[in-house]
């Protein structure tokens, strides 16, 4: 068993870390939604523009955090079926450091550069 292979608790702790950070945000960005909303009609021309700019952010920040948990339940799975840490395109180890800033990381350096 690889060092990698025995960091997978390690790694499962963060992913599951970054998964609760993501959904007590998902919460709090949900109510401004709303209260975008609700509030339009009684707002003067400029704010409701801010608004309109907030909301935009919003739900760019709703479909950027979709992504994000897609990758980490992703990661998540991998790690179940032993696969975490390994390249899904070539199958060959990737770089711990990369992990560690990154545990949602599915490629190694090499083809995450061949790809971007
Ligand atoms: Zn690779």
């Amino acid at each position: 068993m690889s060092d990698l292979l025995k960091d997978n608790k390690y790694f499962r702790k963060k992913l599951l870390q970054l998964r609760e950070e993501l959904s007590v945000r998902s919460k709090s960005s949900d109510e401004d939604t709303k209260t975008v909303e609700l509030d339009q009609s009684r707002m003067g021309r400029l704010s409701r523009m801010d608004a309109i700019q907030s909301q935009a952010m919003a739900v760019e920040f709703k479909r950027r955090r979709g992504i994000q948990l897609q990758r980490i339940e992703a990661a998540l799975k991998r790690i179940e079926g032993d696969s975490f840490g390994l390249c899904v395109n070539c199958e060959d180890e990737i770089d711990p450091n990369r992990l560690e800033l990154d545990p949602t990381t599915f490629l190694c350096i090499e083809c995450a550069e061949n790809r971007g």
